[in-house]
């Protein structure tokens, strides 16, 4: 028997590459079909880049992702409110690069550098534990066995509801995505847009195509908050959803990491990041310790922080980087 991973995103492709390159097989249970082939752009900060460098993903990561020289803090009309360098100096300081990519690509780069299986098409409905072990039940039928379980099935984790119940509940925001042809000429950099009620946040994803990304409130209709010109007016708004804390993320031979866990807001741009950090904590905990205790232990502070720092920009301006560099530092 060995370690079950339930689900194949950020999270669950993260963790079983960190449990392979502790010496500890595991197998990744996905519900979907086939590997994501969904569009959009995704921020990996240092913090992140930092675990995905230690796995041997750099190379892989640089081919694809796009290295902002910057990240500018500006007002609706563009007026410039703060600059932070991200070129560098930023690498050096932080240990990794701030990374822009198109989360396929980050799915395509972690999935082929995992040696293990990837069960696609096994919606886990449930687990029982037995003396030496847990069984996952799969719709359809499928049954497996493993030692342990970490469930890294997102916001909706069936893993999670195995541990506590609890349910989403609404944040009063939603996001509007998009891509967009890039500029040619403009330098690579992360644009945050603020606005009354909410943000927009532009940035190059590589491919000459750039991510639009705008929040605003759950009642709002984007073809009126946004310009008409705008990529994002004539957007479906998704609402974001989250979960009141959970107070344990462990239960005897299951755990949850990444949105499963603490799911947050994007203000930030740091719920895969944190989900990634999650990865290299849970394996190396396993590895010394063979349970749970540790790995909750050494995160659940951090991601705290983080998640109040998150909720302090729920009513005011994203904070700039300058602040956050306990997020993106060793
Ligand atoms: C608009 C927006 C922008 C964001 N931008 C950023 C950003 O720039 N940077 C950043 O770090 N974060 C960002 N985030 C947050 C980030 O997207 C999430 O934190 C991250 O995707 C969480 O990864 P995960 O693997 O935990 O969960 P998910 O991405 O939800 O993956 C869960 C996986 O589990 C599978 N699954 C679900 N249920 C089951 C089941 N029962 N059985 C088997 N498989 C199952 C799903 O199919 C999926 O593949 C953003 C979020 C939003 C909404």
């Amino acid at each position: 028997m060995d370690i079950a991973v339930v689900g194949g995103g950020i999270a669950g492709l993260t963790t079983a590459l960190a449990l392979t390159a502790e010496g500890l097989p595991c197998t990744v249970f996905e519900r979907s079909d086939r590997r994501s082939a969904g569009g959009f752009g995704i921020q990996l900060a240092p913090n992140a880049g930092r675990v995905l460098d230690r796995l041997g993903l750099g190379p892989a990561l640089d081919a694809v992702a796009v290295r902002p020289v910057a990240r500018e803090l500006r007002r609706w009309d563009g007026t410039l409110l703060a600059r932070t360098e991200l070129g560098e100096a930023a690498t050096r300081r932080y240990g990794a690069p701030y990374r822009l990519l198109r989360r396929a690509d980050l799915l395509r780069v972690l999935a082929a550098a995992f040696p293990g299986p990837v069960v696609h098409g096994r919606r886990c409905i449930g687990v029982e534990e037995f003396r030496g072990g847990v069984e996952l039940r799969f719709a359809g039928g499928a049954r497996h066995r493993a030692t342990a379980v970490i469930g890294a099935d997102g916001l909706h984790s069936a893993i999670r509801g195995c541990i506590a119940v609890d349910d989403e509940r609404p944040t009063g925001f939603a996001a509007v995505r998009a891509l967009v042809p890039a500029d040619p000429g403009d330098e690579p950099r992360i644009v945050v847009r603020l606005g009354p009620g909410g943000h927009c946040v532009t940035y190059p994803v590589g491919g000459g195509l750039g991510n639009v990304v705008g929040i605003l409130p759950a009642d709002a209709d984007p073809a009126t908050f946004f310009a008409a010109d705008s990529p994002l007016a004539g957007g479906v708004p998704a609402p974001l959803l989250d979960r009141p804390p959970l107070p344990k993320w462990h239960r005897g031979r299951l755990a949850v990491v990444g949105d499963a866990a603490h799911p947050m807001l994007p203000f930030l741009a740091q719920g895969a990041a944190q989900a990634i950090e999650d990865a290299a904590a849970i394996a190396c905990a396993l590895r010394t310790t063979g349970g749970f205790d540790a790995f909750e232990a050494q995160r659940r502070p951090r991601v705290e922080r983080v998640v109040a720092a998150v909720d302090a920009g729920r009513h005011g301006a994203p904070a700039t980087l300058p602040d956050h560099d306990w997020i993106y530092g060793c």
